[in-house]
Parts: C-alpha cells; sequence; structure tokens
C-alpha cells in the first residue's frame, strides 16, 4: 500500500525535530507534526560526545557551536552535613582523549537551529496541529489533526513526551513513580572563570549541578523538596543570586542570577515497549527520568539512530509492518539500564539509611581512587558501549604498572 508519507513524527521538541531531520537526511518523506516550541523553556542541555557526532552528521552542530561550552571537567563535591561524606572526585575529559565530554546547549538555541534545519529540508512537511487521533493499523498509520485534516503515512515515530498520545493509541501502558523533588532551574553571570568546569554538589535533597555556559556565564539545575522550590522561586533575583554564591562556597566569585527562573517538578516513567508493529515511541514519549548526568536526551538521541538503523538502511524499500517490535527489542537494554542507574544515584542521595551512605561514599571513594575503574565510567558517560570495549586495555596498563 503507498501512502502520501513515509513516516509521520508526532511532536516537535528536540527529539520530534532531530527524529524529523534525520528520517529525512536518510530519504524519507516525513511529516512532522505538533506546535512549535514556546520559546519559554530557560533550561540547558549538555550533550554528550556520542551525541554531537550525530548532530555534526546531520549539520545541526556547525551553527550551534558559538552558542555552546564545552564541559572538560566534571567534579562531583559531597555537599552533605552526613556523618560519612564521600571524597571529591573530578573527571577530566583529557584522561580519555577527548577535548571535551560534551557542550553545553542552551534550550532555545537548540530549538531555534532544530527548526531552522526542519524548515530547509525539502523531505519535511511541517503541520503545525496536534494530532488528535492516531490510528496504527497493519499496513500504515492514519492521523487525524485537530484542524480537521488526515494525514497517512507508513510509520508513525511518537516524540509526543510524557502524556504521548502515540503510545495511547498503540495500547501501550507506562510504569510511572515520583519523587518528592523539584528541579529549579536558572541561569546566572559570575564574576570568576568557570574553567570549563561543571560541579555537581550532592546534597540531601538532591544534585545542585552547575554547567558552563559561554563566557563568565553558567547554567544551574537545583533539586530540592517542593516546598523549598517554592520557596526559591518566589525570592527577589538579588535573594537567590546570595543563596546561590553561598551553595557554591563563592567557588564563581560574585553570582547574579538572570530573570526568569523555572520549577520543574520530577517524576520517572518508563514504557511498557518502546515500539509495536508501525509506531515507535522515541525521547520522552518513551522514557523519563531526573536531570542526573546529563542523560535524557544523549538517550533519546539513541533512539534516533537505532530508527535510522530500521527505517534508513534498507534504502527506499517499504517500511516493515514490524518495524517498530524491531525498535523495541534493539532499545530495551539500554533504556533499561540508564532509567536504573540515574534513579539509584538519585535515591542514594535521598536516603539517610547509614549503609546506603557508606555504599555511595565507598563507590566515590574507589572513583576517586582508581584510575582504570574512573576511565571505565568516564567512556561509558560518553558513550555506552565504549568504555566496556576498552576495558581490557585499561586492565593491561592498570597490570602493567
Ligand atoms: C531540569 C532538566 C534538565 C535537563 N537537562 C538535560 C541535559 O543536560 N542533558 C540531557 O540530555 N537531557 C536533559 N534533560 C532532559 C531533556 O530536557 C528531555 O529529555 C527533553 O527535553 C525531552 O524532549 P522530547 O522532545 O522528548 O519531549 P518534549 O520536549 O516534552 O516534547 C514533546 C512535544 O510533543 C508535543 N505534543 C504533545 N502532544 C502532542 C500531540 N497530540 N500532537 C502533536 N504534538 C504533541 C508537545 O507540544 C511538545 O512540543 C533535562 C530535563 C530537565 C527537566
Amino acid at each position: 500500500m503507498s501512502h502520501e508519507f513515509d513516516i509521520a513524527v508526532i511532536g516537535a521538541g528536540p527529539a520530534g525535530q532531530i527524529a524529523a531531520i534525520a528520517m529525512a537526511r536518510g530519504g524519507r518523506k516525513v511529516v512532522l507534526v505538533g506546535p512549535a516550541p514556546d520559546g519559554s523553556d530557560r533550561r540547558t542541555t549538555a550533550l554528550m560526545d556520542q551525541s554531537l557526532a550525530m548532530m555534526e552528521r546531520l549539520g545541526l552542530w556547525q551553527e550551534l557551536r558559538g552558542r555552546t561550552a564545552p564541559l572538560q571537567v566534571m567534579q562531583i563535591i559531597d555537599g552533605t552535613n552526613r556523618l560519612l561524606r564521600a571524597p571529591t572526585v573530578a573527571f577530566r575529559s583529557a584522561e580519555i582523549g577527548l577535548e571535551a565530554f560534551g557542550y553545553n546547549i542552551p534550550n532555545s538555541a537548540l530549538l531555534e537551529t532544530l527548526s531552522k534545519a526542519v524548515a530547509a529540508e525539502p523531505l519535511i512537511t511541517r503541520n503545525t496541529s496536534a494530532a488528535d487521533t492516531i490510528h496504527i493499523g497493519t499496513d500504515g498509520v492514519t492521523i487525524g489533526l485537530s484542524g480537521g485534516e488526515l494525514v497517512e503515512a507508513a510509520f508513525a515515530i511518537g516524540a509526543d513526551g510524557r502524556r504521548s498520545n502515540t503510545r495511547e493509541s498503540a495500547g501501550v501502558g507506562v510504569k510511572t513513580w515520583s519523587y518528592p523533588q523539584t528541579a529549579v532551574v536558572m541561569n546566572f553571570a559570575h564574576t570568576l572563570p568557570h574553567q570549563n568546569i561543571s560541579t555537581e554538589f550532592h546534597t540531601e535533597s538532591g544534585p545542585f549541578t552547575q554547567v558552563p555556559l559561554p563566557g563568565q556565564r553558567s547554567s544551574l539545575v537545583w533539586v530540592v523538596a517542593p516546598p523549598e522550590a517554592e520557596r526559591l522561586t518566589s525570592l527577589s533575583a538579588e535573594q537567590l543570586s546570595a543563596e546561590v554564591e553561598t551553595r557554591m562556597q563563592s567557588m564563581l566569585g560574585k553570582v547574579s542570577v538572570d530573570d526568569g527562573v523555572q520549577a520543574w517538578p520530577l517524576s520517572g516513567m518508563t514504557a511498557k515497549r518502546y515500539g509495536k508493529g508501525r509506531a515507535a515511541f522515541v525521547g520522552e514519549a518513551g522514557h523519563a527520568f531526573p536531570p542526573i548526568g546529563a542523560q535524557g536526551l544523549n538517550l533519546s538521541l539513541r533512539d534516533i539512530a537505532a530508527l535510522e538503523d530500521i527505517l534508513i538502511d534498507g534504502g527506499s524499500a517499504p517500511i516493515a509492518a514490524d518495524s517498530g517490535d524491531r525498535f523495541d527489542r534493539k532499545r530495551r537494554l539500554d533504556i533499561a539500564s540508564r532509567t536504573a542507574s540515574v534513579d539509584l544515584l538519585n535515591r542514594s542521595l535521598l536516603s539517610d539509611l547509614l549503609p546506603v551512605q557508606m555504599l555511595r561514599a565507598a563507590g566515590l571513594q574507589v572513583l576517586a581512587s582508581l584510575g582504570p575503574l574512573r576511565n571505565l565510567v568516564m567512556q561509558e558517560g560518553v558513550a555506552p558501549g565504549r568504555g566496556l570495549k576498552s576495558l581490557p586495555s585499561l586492565l593491561r596498563k592498570k597490570v602493567g604498572r
């Protein structure tokens, strides 16, 4: 059966726009459905080495590069008042032969670059209506748009966020869980240079993570209990600047927080399947977790790379009816392991249990002192599988010392 489009991408957030561009670059005729993001997102996204290689391959990195800052050192400081405190651990990208682990990109710059690239791509038809009804059949997909139009495609990529209509229409359930935490997000100027160092303070309420931006500026994700988030977001810019500076022990000098502080309540979600028949669910339509270790969109880019293998590698051949099932099998391990490790790290910060604190402190102590293991963790952080591949040579180096 022939369709007007090979692929309908539903949702025009970062995951949906990148998916549409990747599929079009692979020669597929794409319709990208969904309202344009409203430009209010003040977050920044740290994209790691492997994700940047993909952005570069899709021609998206060159324009963005000047609006981003490299992450060359990532340090973790135990900022808790607990009995057992972990040592400070610093990871340097040069230790694994990289100029930077990744780059920190303001979401506003990312979304601007993506929508320009979408508009310039001849194989993408852009429709800013919402998808009201989605029928996923054995021969194709039919989407009823909010404007009343019908769109037909051979395959649907659901990139329509946590409450994905695509996923629900495919009859796929989710497992959800909540955290007693809210991420307070802001950007700030400081009087001392950050030297491309990102510092994550681990606190009893969650991580407080400063990430470099170009110049003497940084972004901050401060994870706190919901009532504390309310208090922080109601402070004046001067009061909040003083609190940030105190929490950072003035390591970046005087802090001046920008207007527009935002609060993002945290929760976790994973779809019971990541694809089924003629549909796949990417980005937060498939998985969502707290912003620890910059994993969310990086994981979504690996979803999209897996779809490139399944939907493009066959050239212009018709899209197979079981492509969603193949995607599901291909993505299970990576998504499950990232979701579990972020959850474990977050819960270990929240837990007051002494054995949990001992394990966390001991884990960081091992990372601080054991070069090969630290190296492995760094490699896995930038590209899953990369560390394990180099494990034999890392061990040989250690034994040879
Ligand atoms: C505080 C914070 C910091 C973060 N920092 C990082 C980081 O440093 N690195 C990292 O990798 N990740 C990070 N993340 C995660 C990252 O921001 C998310 O993974 C990413 O924004 C999700 O993008 P998405 O496109 O999947 O979903 P969304 O951005 O939610 O986009 C979904 C889109 O679908 C549209 N939509 C919904 N329903 C319909 C419909 N029926 N029809 C059409 N369109 C529809 C919506 O309008 C929306 O535009 C962070 C997250 C948070 C909360």
